[in-house]
């Protein structure tokens, strides 16, 4: 698109009017003649023919030609020359050319006699020769053949010149002179407008000129150039300008124009203006993009061309197919999918039956395959859910854009009831003791026993025989002495539960191992010096070591005879071995606690904690329940301490020292720490959830509702808990039902390890009262610590007496409404709380043990965990009632009597008692 190259006239004679008045010298020579052009216009012309003279030398000088910013300028001369040999007689001088000269000048100083007639100072452009003469005659005169020809001459810089012709002996006129420059025009080029530019001094230069991008168009590629030669064309076109977004190029490229409504273009480029995609429209010329009409929506992946589309309908015809506990769920793709393909379903799960009011969503535990979200296929099947339970289903239908619509996900929902269910399988079995001919196993209750456990059954057979010479023996309870077995051998045990819904899945199988001769023959030896002198109780705990310790013993032999076996017998025992077992580290002892928090409390980000509901108040602020989802795990229920704001820097510190404490433990029955919030506010401490709440207040609302082995079973759980933190030289100081946290399973967890409540300036909980240096929970507290502050394990035994007395009697308060001045004389005049109602003899022994007085002489907390696994073992243990006067006895003495009468009310059945065990140990 080359514009044609322009020129600029400086001087035209043809278009003089009056005479030209150039000046010549000699006034012999030139002479200036009125005539007519091709087209027979009147112009003027200059002419010379002093043929027949020698020494011809005529000058004609124009006039001053202002330059006008050219640097090279061009002469267009017409003229007519006669032919020397046309010319009867002319002399050898005859000439048939003249010269061209310029001289430059500032101003227009010349005078007749200025410049010199000669040369120099002039400049010669060119010697001119005529291409035809006119050697022709007609009769009527002379034909006009007229020459063109075109000089130019540069660089030129003072502000105008003059031209001279000059004749030395020819026979010519000149008909018309025109002086002029070239330029190249202004142009809109390459999406740029490049301005008028002069060409340069010589015929071949170039000279640049830079590019401007037109209104609405932008640079693709700088500098944006073109170059005009010395003919005035524009050449060398280099980068260019593209119509922006939002416009397009129209007018052959010159002028980049706002798309018209309902068409965008959404980039820079040549490209036109497109329609909106369907569900879309613009809201102004000019647009980029086009908007989803309202209620519909583009998915961040999605292209701008590509329709606007809508969420889906809700699933349709959805049918279900409960089996006990679990439950395949299948239904028909929505009718509407809003316009997209990247359906999924999401399924939540909400249980109705757990009587805590309103339906609540399923806990971790219920199992869905393939997946709970994110399914692509119209089925799920769904497992593990708890036995006779109301559950509603929503499948939901979610794509692309359920995320940007302010609306819920359209669901079908379903609600359902689990059936009766056989129990799950038994997880885990422990070897209790061995001999050569039998071995003594128990086992922990299933997670889910869905109902009462009726009995257990036990299979085995020798690992290097067949599964079908296996044996069966049958368990009221979750523990067997298999008797009549080969010395030295390896069995591989099953174990299932059974209720009224008929058995439940086999326990994987676990090997054990008979005693050979020899083993038996060095571990009596053993045992021996060790039975002398110890407790019924401590006997059974130290043969149970002993044994343990001869498995241990032994295996490094047996490990290179049957490594097969190996990993699982060391995996079954080794919870009886406390090999570099971790102590705790009080996180007082770090110079900056934060330590503490960074080294033992999982940094976790808020963007993973969903807060759902209040449920409880807590010391720094509230608790709640939510969900955590961690990126890479499954999404679980969890309680979420928070900080309440406004909180000082010692605040925060007792706060997270919480934390620091609960992520050093790692067990079943101490609650487990997911993590904190730190980094974001408010300060978070998030745990495994409980769902039944802190264990007094599970009592209390379910009063009489437990069998003694329930009961047994959750005194054991926190045994164990306070077990392992007393291996850990944890001692905990406030040991107590209210401390205690209760899951689904009935599993019992020891919580509470915040430290504040001890302190003097703590707020007025009646339930700590202040003694020298801090408060202290007088009911639940052991004398010595009450006293002279000697908190131990041995202080907590004392606490877990008074937690099994609690459970005992589902929640009552210890001491009742005894001051905690009476509770303290009481104790110092051994009195000890008498058996609650229905309490089994042996269990308030067990806590009278808990309360000697002499710390040295109380259990330790794995001999309690022992005492209570013999207990669960032999339910006929616990059929001996407590034989003196109930709780409730007492208590009216004490409600109806004052202080004195209590005492001595104490004082009396404490006394009898006392007498009653020692007849009974005696
Ligand atoms: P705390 O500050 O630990 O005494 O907690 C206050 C109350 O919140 C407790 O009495 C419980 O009812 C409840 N709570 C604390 N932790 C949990 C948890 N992990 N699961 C369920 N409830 C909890």
């Amino acid at each position: 698109m080359f514009h044609l190259p322009s020129t600029e006239t400086l001087m035209d004679s043809t278009t003089a009017t009056a005479e030209l008045g150039w000046t010549v010298h000699p006034p012999s020579g030139w002479e200036e003649v009125s005539g007519y052009d091709e087209n027979m216009n009147t112009i003027r012309t200059y002419q010379v023919c002093n043929v027949f003279e020698s020494s011809q030398n005529n000058w004609l000088r124009t006039k001053y030609i202002h330059r006008r910013g050219a640097h090279r300028i061009h002469v267009e001369m017409k003229f007519s020359v006669r032919d020397c040999s046309s010319i009867p007689n002319v002399p050898g001088s005859c000439k048939e050319t003249f010269n061209l000269y310029y001289f430059e000048s500032d101003v227009d100083s010349a005078t007749k006699t200025f410049p010199s007639w000669m040369e120099n100072p002039w400049m010669k452009v060119d010697t001119i020769a005529a291409d035809e003469s006119f050697s022709q005659v007609d009769l009527g005169g002379r034909v006009m053949k007229i020459n063109t020809e075109v000089r130019s001459f540069g660089p030129v810089s003072r502000n105008g010149f003059y031209l001279a012709f000059q004749d030395y002996g020819g026979c010519m006129s000149l008909i018309a002179v025109r002086v002029f420059y070239r330029k190249c025009p202004r142009v809109i080029q390459n999406g740029a407008v490049f301005q008028e530019t002069l060409s340069g001094a010589e015929s071949t230069s170039l000279v640049a000129a830079r590019g401007t991008c037109i209104a609405n168009a932008e640079e693709v590629d700088v500098p944006i150039k073109l170059y005009c030669n010395g003919d005035g064309e524009w050449l060398v076109p280099i980068g260019r300008c593209m119509c922006r977004a939002g416009y397009e190029s129209v007018e052959n490229g010159t002028v980049c124009r706002g798309c018209p409504s309902g068409t965008f273009k959404a980039s820079q480029g040549d490209e036109g203006c497109v329609h909106c995609p369907i569900n879309s429209r613009t809201t102004s010329e000019g647009a980029t993009n086009c908007v989803c009409r309202n209620g519909y929506y583009r998915a961040d992946a999605d292209p701008v061309d590509m329709p606007c589309t809508t969420i889906p309908s809700a699933p349709q015809a959805v049918i279900s197919s409960v089996n006990e506990t679990s439950l395949m769920l299948e239904w028909s793709p929505p009718r509407d999918l809003g316009g997209r393909e990247d359906l999924v379903y999401n399924i939540i799960c909400k249980s109705c039956g757990a009587g805590r009011g309103a339906c609540t969503r399923c806990g971790d535990n219920v199992q869905f395959a393939p997946r709970q979200l994110g399914l692509t296929e119209p089925r799920v099947y769904i497992s593990e859910l708890l036995a006779h339970t109301q559950y509603t289903f929503e499948i939901q239908a979610v794509n692309g854009v359920t995320d940007q619509s302010p609306f819920s996900p359209h669901f079908a929902s379903v609600n359902i009831t689990t059936n009766q269910a056989a129990p799950s399988a038994v997880s885990i079995m422990h070897q209790v003791s061995r001999t050569v001919d039998s071995i003594t196993l128990s086992w922990s209750q299933p997670d889910q026993p869905n109902g009462v456990i009726l009995d257990y059954e036990l299979q085995y057979y020798e690992k290097d025989l067949s599964e079908l010479n296996s044996t069966t023996v049958k368990s009221p309870t979750n523990t067997v002495a298999v008797q009549n077995l080969k010395a030295g051998t390896i069995y591989v045990f099953q174990v299932r539960a059974r209720t009224v819904a008929g058995y439940g899945r086999y326990s994987g199988k676990m090997y054990f191992q008979t005693m050979t001769e020899a083993e038996y023959q060095t571990s009596v030896q053993e045992k021996l010096p060790l039975i002398i002198g110890s407790s019924a109780a401590g006997l059974v705990f130290l043969i149970a070591v002993v044994v343990i310790g001869i498995v241990c013993s032994r295996r490094r032999g047996f490990e290179r005879a049957d490594s097969e076996y190996t990993d699982k017998l060391q995996h079954y025992t080794s919870g009886h071995m406390t090999p570099g077992m971790k102590i705790y580290i009080d996180p007082f002892t770090y110079e900056d606690p934060n330590e503490a928090v960074r080294e033992f409390a999982k940094e976790i980000d808020i963007s993973c904690v969903k807060i759902e509901q209040v449920i409880g108040a807590g010391e720094f602020g509230e608790v709640c329940s939510g969900h955590l989802k961690l990126p890479g795990k499954r999404e679980i229920f969890v309680a979420i301490k928070t900080l309440k704001s406004g909180y000082t820097e010692k605040q925060r510190r007792d706060f997270l020292s919480e934390a620091s404490i609960m992520g050093q433990f790692d067990h079943p029955n101490v609650i487990h720490l997911e993590g904190v919030v730190t980094k974001s506010s408010p300060v978070m401490i998030i745990t495994e959830f409980m769902e039944n709440g802190s264990l007094d207040s599970f009592l209390r609302q379910n009063d009489g509702q437990f069998t003694v082995i329930q009961l047994v079973g959750m005194l054991r759980g926190i045994a164990a808990g306070m077990k392992y933190l007393a291996d850990m030289n944890y001692v905990h100081r406030d040991l107590a039902a209210r401390n205690i946290l209760v899951n689904s399973n009935l599993v019992c967890k020891v919580s509470d390890f915040g430290l504040s409540r001890f302190l003097e300036d703590d707020t007025s909980d009646p339930t700590y009262t202040s003694a020298l240096g801090g408060k202290i929970p007088i009911r639940w507290t052991a004398p010595e610590a009450i006293q002279y502050r000697k908190f131990t394990s041995a202080s907590d035994v004392w606490s877990y007496g008074i937690v099994m007395w609690e459970v005992m009697s589902y929640g009552e308060r210890p001491y009742w409404d005894m001051t905690n001045q009476d509770v303290i004389n009481a104790i110092e005049q051994d009195y000890r709380l008498p058996p609650p109602m229905d309490c089994p003899n042996a269990l308030h022994q067990l806590m009278l043990d808990c309360w000697q007085k002499d710390r040295n002489h109380r259990p330790k907390f794995g001999q309690i965990v022992n005492t209570l696994d013999k207990m669960i073992r032999n339910p006929n243990s616990l059929k001996a009632m407590a034989p003196l006067s109930s709780g409730d006895i007492l208590r009216v003495g004490v409600t109806l009597a004052g202080h004195q009468k209590k005492i001595l009310n104490s004082i009396q059945v404490m006394r009898a008692q006392m007498n009653q065990i020692q007849s009974v140990e005696v």
